[in-house]
C-alpha cells in the first residue's frame, strides 16, 4: 500500500502533467516516425468482458500525398459470428481450439462516436469495406471520409468512442474465466502507403481485414493508456507503467510507450510476479501460481535471446520487457508478441529436456525485433516476419542449448532447433508445397506454417552456411541498422544481401544473389541432390600386337599400370528442380580425398578419374551447407553397401511428437 504523501503527490502529479493530454510526455528522443499516436482511456468490466473506451488519436499524414479518407482495423469484429473472414477461413477454430459457445463467448468492437477536434461528426461517415475477398458479413475493415483533406505534412486529431467485448480466448485475444490477454482491442489506424513504397504501384490505404493466417501491419507511435479495473487484478501491459493510482474498489493505472507499433495488456488476479533486470532492460514476469517453479526457464532463456539479439542483430532499443505466462484455459492467448509484451505458455512439470518454454520464449522475444522494430507488413510478407523469426530462434536455441539437443535434450531421444524446424519443412514438402513469398492467407493446403515459418528458417540457414557466418551477420547487422523503425519489404531485405554479398565475395555467386531467392522464396521448387552410383573398374593393358624393337610382338598378360589401374566414376543426379552450387568429396580406399564443385544445374553429372584405388565413398555437401536439400539420406554413397547415412531420425516418430506438440502449443 501506498502512503499518503504519496497518494497526494500521485494525484498532483496526475493533474498537473496526465490530464487531459500526456502524450506530451514524451521520454526520449524519437526513434521513429511517431505518426500514429494513441491516448486511451480504458474500463474493464470484468463480468460483462467488455472494455468502454475512449480514444484520441493523432495521425501525421508522413506522406506527399492528400488524404481524403481514413481506415481502420476493427479486428475484434472478427469473433463476431460465423461469417467473418477470420472465422470462415478457420472454420471456427484456431490452433486447435474452438469459438463460440454462449452470448458472452462472441466478440466485437462498436465505434460509438468519432469526432474531429474541431467538433466535426465524422460518426455517419464510417462504412464497413471489404477490400480483399467482399465477404458482406465481414466487419473487420471500416473506411471514414473525411470532411477536409489531410496535406502533406499536417495531422488529424480525431476522438473515437468505442465498446470493446471480449471473446473466450480461442485465437490469441480475450478472457477465460477472469483472465484477460487484450490485445487487438481498439481502432487501429491502418498503414498509408505512398507509390512506390513496398510494392505500391499507386498510393492507398494497405488495410486488410482479419484472415485466419494473418497478422497485422501497423505505424509507429507514442501511446498512453490508462486501465480502469478492479484493483485486486495484477496488470500487465505494453510499455512502461507510469502511474497508479487507487480508488476504493478500483484502480486506474497509466501505461507509457514509444515507439511502438500496437498496444496489449492483460490483467489477472492470479499473476505472481517475477523480476529480473538485464544491463538496461527491466524484464517482468506474469506467472501462474502452479508454474512457478518454471520461471527460471523463462527468464534465462529470454535473456540468452537478449544477449543474442544484441550482439548479432542490434541492440534492444525498450527499456523493458513483460513475459506472460496464460492459465490453462487461456493457453490459446500464449506464444503472442506485442510491444515489449510478450506471451509465452507452459505446463506444470514440463521436463527441462523438453524445451518448449524456452522455444517459445526466444521466439516471441525475436519478435521484438522481426515485427516491432523491423516493422513488415505481415499480411503480404509473412516470411520476413515468422521465417526471419524462427531463423534466429534456431540460431539462438542451438547455441544456447546445443545444436543436437536444444529442442529435445532427453540423453537417448535428442533434437535440435534447426533440425526439428527443418524437418517441419522436409517432412511436409510434398503436400504443402508453395512459394514462401505469398499473402498469409493464400498459402494453399494448409501450407501458411510451413512455408512462412519452417521453410525460410531452413533456406536462410542455408543462406548462412553458403556465405559464411561473418557475412550473414553482416546481412542481419546491415538489415537492422537501415530499416529499424520502418516498414522493409522483401525487395530492401535481398537489396541488402545483394549488396553486402559482394562486398565479401565479389562475384563468387554471381552478380547477385537474385537466383538464390528466385528459386526458395518465388517458387515452390524442391533441392533434392542424390549421390546415385559409385563404380571402380580395373583397367587391363592392352593385349595384341605392340611394335617393339622393330618387331611386333604379341602381348597376352594383363601387367596393369599401378598408377592409374582403376577407372572410378561418380555419378550424381538432380531429383528437384531447385538448383545449388555443390561441393563432392570424393574418398578414395588409400586415403586420397578430392573434392570437385558442380554448379548443380545439369540433371546429372559424372565425375570421372583414373588413379592407383578405388573409391570408397563419396558425399554431397560435405560440411552440410544445404540444409534445404530435402532428403540427406540419399547425399552420401559407399562401396560395399553399408549405406549408411550420417544420421537418421526416427522422421515418423518425430512428425507425430511434432502435431501432438503444435496441438498443445503453437505459437505465431
Ligand atoms: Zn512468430
Amino acid at each position: 500500500m501506498k502512503q499518503l504523501w504519496q497518494k497526494l503527490l500521485t494525484t498532483l502529479l496526475l493533474i498537473l502533467f496526465v490530464f487531459p493530454a500526456f502524450s506530451q510526455t514524451i521520454f526520449k528522443e524519437a526513434l521513429s516516425p511517431r505518426n500514429a499516436n494513441y491516448d486511451i482511456s480504458a474500463k474493464l468490466n470484468p463480468e460483462k468482458k467488455i472494455v468502454n473506451g475512449k480514444m484520441q488519436l493523432n495521425w501525421i499524414n508522413i506522406t506527399n500525398d492528400t488524404i481524403t479518407e481514413l481506415q481502420f482495423h476493427l479486428y475484434l469484429n472478427a469473433f463476431k459470428n460465423t461469417g467473418s473472414t477470420f472465422m470462415t477461413e478457420s472454420g471456427g477454430s484456431f490452433r486447435g481450439s474452438s469459438a463460440g459457445g454462449d452470448e458472452l463467448a462472441w466478440g466485437w468492437i462498436d465505434i460509438l462516436s468519432m469526432r474531429q477536434k474541431d467538433g466535426y461528426d465524422l460518426t455517419k461517415n464510417i462504412e464497413f469495406i471489404r477490400p480483399d475477398d467482399g465477404n458482406e458479413n465481414d466487419q473487420t475493415v471500416i473506411r471514414v471520409q473525411l470532411n477536409d483533406s489531410i496535406l502533406p505534412g499536417k495531422s488529424i486529431d480525431l476522438d473515437i468512442d468505442f465498446t470493446s467485448k471480449l471473446p473466450k480466448i480461442f485465437a490469441r485475444t480475450g478472457y477465460s474465466d477472469n483472465y484477460f490477454l487484450v490485445g487487438q482491442w481498439f481502432p487501429k489506424i491502418a498503414v498509408y502507403e505512398p507509390a512506390g513504397m513496398r510494392f505500391a504501384k499507386k498510393g492507398g490505404w494497405n488495410c486488410h481485414q482479419f484472415h485466419a493466417n494473418s497478422e497485422f501491419y501497423a505505424d509507429y507511435g507514442v501511446y498512453n493508456v490508462n486501465i480502469t479495473l478492479p484493483k485486486d487484478y495484477v496488470v500487465g501491459a505494453t510499455g512502461i507503467l507510469a502511474e497508479e493510482k487507487i480508488n476504493g474498489n478500483e484502480k486506474t493505472i497509466k501505461y507509457h510507450a514509444e515507439d511502438v507499433i500496437d498496444f496489449v495488456w492483460t490483467a489477472s488476479e492470479k499473476f505472481i510476479e517475477v523480476k529480473q533486470d538485464w544491463k538496461h532492460v527491466k524484464i517482468r514476469l506474469l506467472i501462474q501460481p502452479e508454474h512457478k517453479n518454471l520461471a527460471k526457464r523463462h527468464i534465462e532463456s529470454v535473456i540468452a535471446a537478449l544477449e543474442y539479439f544484441e550482439k548479432h542483430l542490434g541492440e534492444y532499443p525498450y527499456p523493458n520487457l513483460t513475459i506472460v505466462d496464460p492459465p490453462f484455459r487461456g493457453a490459446q492467448s500464449g506464444g503472442m508478441e506485442y510491444p515489449t509484451f510478450i506471451t509465452a505458455g507452459s505446463f506444470a512439470n514440463m521436463p527441462n529436456e523438453m524445451r518448449l518454454i524456452e522455444n517459445v520464449t526466444i521466439h516471441e522475444f525475436g519478435h521484438q525485433y522481426f515485427m516491432n522494430i523491423l516493422a513488415t507488413n505481415e499480411f503480404e510478407e509473412a516470411w520476413m516476419d515468422e521465417g526471419m523469426n524462427t531463423y534466429f530462434e534456431t540460431r539462438i536455441m542451438d547455441a544456447t542449448y546445443g545444436e543436437k539437443t536444444a529442442f529435445l535434450g532427453f540423453s537417448n531421444f535428442h533434437i535440435g532447433d534447426l533440425e526439428y524446424q527443418r524437418l517441419g519443412y522436409v517432412h511436409n514438402n510434398s503436400r504443402n508445397i508453395a512459394e514462401s513469398f505469398r499473402f498469409a492467407w493464400d498459402y494453399p493446403y494448409g501450407g501458411y506454417g510451413i512455408n512462412s515459418y519452417n521453410k525460410p528458417a531452413t533456406f536462410l540457414n542455408t543462406l548462412q552456411r553458403i556465405v559464411g557466418n561473418e557475412c550473414m551477420d553482416d546481412i542481419m547487422k546491415t538489415y537492422y541498422k537501415r530499416w529499424k523503425f520502418k516498414h522493409p519489404s522483401t525487395n530492401d531485405f535481398i537489396a541488402i544481401v545483394n549488396e553486402i554479398v559482394t562486398k565479401h565475395h565479389a562475384d563468387k555467386f554471381g552478380p547477385n544473389m537474385n537466383w538464390f531467392f528466385d528459386q526458395v522464396l518465388y517458387s515452390s521448387n524442391i533441392c533434392d541432390y542424390e549421390l546415385s552410383r559409385i563404380s571402380n573398374k580395373e583397367i587391363e593393358s592392352i593385349k595384341g600386337l605392340v611394335d617393339k624393337n622393330g618387331d611386333k610382338k604379341l602381348i597376352t598378360n594383363n601387367l596393369k599400370d599401378s598408377a592409374t589401374s582403376y577407372e572410378n566414376k561418380v555419378i550424381i543426379k538432380r531429383l528437384g528442380e531447385l538448383t545449388m552450387p555443390v561441393e563432392i568429396l570424393i574418398h578414395f580406399e588409400n586415403g586420397r580425398e578430392v573434392t570437385k564443385y558442380w554448379d548443380g544445374k545439369e540433371r546429372a553429372i559424372e565425375f570421372k578419374f583414373k588413379s592407383g584405388s578405388k573409391i570408397d565413398w563419396a558425399k554431397i555437401d560435405p560440411e552440410n551447407k544445404i540444409l534445404i536439400d530435402v532428403n540427406l539420406a540419399n547425399n552420401s554413397y559407399k562401396i560395399n553397401k553399408e549405406t549408411k547415412p550420417i544420421k537418421k531420425y526416427t522422421v515418423k516418430f518425430l512428425f507425430w511428437l511434432q502435431n501432438i506438440i503444435q496441438s498443445i502449443i503453437w505459437f505465431v
